[in-house]
């Protein structure tokens, strides 16, 4: 089963998928780090089509076109702000890959690149967040019968470190 699940280091922005998550604010209209990264190789184009969205829910995950970005679509979920692990931050973070995958899985999409979510501004504890992300999608993926190859996008090496640690336990 893990080998469904690859690990990458770099730009999430390069990964030429069917589609990559964007770690969005609520608002949809872009924002800081990966989101504004996103934005920002995906031409105005994309927020124009955000805008239509009406906005998100912490949890939730909508599909826009990916235009300029090697990827062509862009699954745009909002990642819960970590407070202090007690406000459902667990359930909210694993909401946004199930419903991520989800949307994959309704337009029959067959790779999908993950970022951290809610692992920089929004602060979740890396490690606990890695954890999630990996359980999550490999739960996701036991259920299915079509095969969708997800790749994990580490934006450092920690994080890539964090992941490889993971998923070798499981083996
Ligand atoms: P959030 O608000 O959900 O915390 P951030 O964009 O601040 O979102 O961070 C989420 C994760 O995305 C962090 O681990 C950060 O290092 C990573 N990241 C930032 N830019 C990129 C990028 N261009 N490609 C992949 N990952 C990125």
């Amino acid at each position: 089963m893990e080998e469904k699940i690859s690990i990458w280091q770099g730009d999430i922005t390069q990964v030429e998928v069917d589609a990559i998550v964007n770690a969005a604010n609520k608002s949809l209209l872009g924002g800081g780090g990966v989101d504004g990264a996103i934005h920002q190789a995906a031409g105005p184009e994309l927020k124009e089509a955000c805008k239509k969205l009406g906005g998100a829910e912490t949890g939730e995950a909508k599909l826009t076109e990916g235009f300029n970005l090697p990827a062509k679509y862009v699954i745009h979920t909002v990642g819960p702000v970590y407070r202090d692990g007690k406000h459902e931050e667990d359930k909210l973070l694993e909401s946004c890959y199930r419903s991520s995958l989800g949307i994959a899985k309704k337009h029959h999409l067959k790779s999908i690149a993950f970022p951290a979510i809610s692992t920089g501004i929004y602060h979740y504890p890396a490690e606990e967040a890695a954890q999630i992300a990996i359980h999550t999608i490999l739960d996701f993926l036991e259920k299915q019968t079509s095969e969708i190859t997800v790749i994990l996008v580490a934006f450092d090496q920690r994080t890539e470190n964090l992941y490889r640690k993971i998923l070798k336990n499981i083996d």
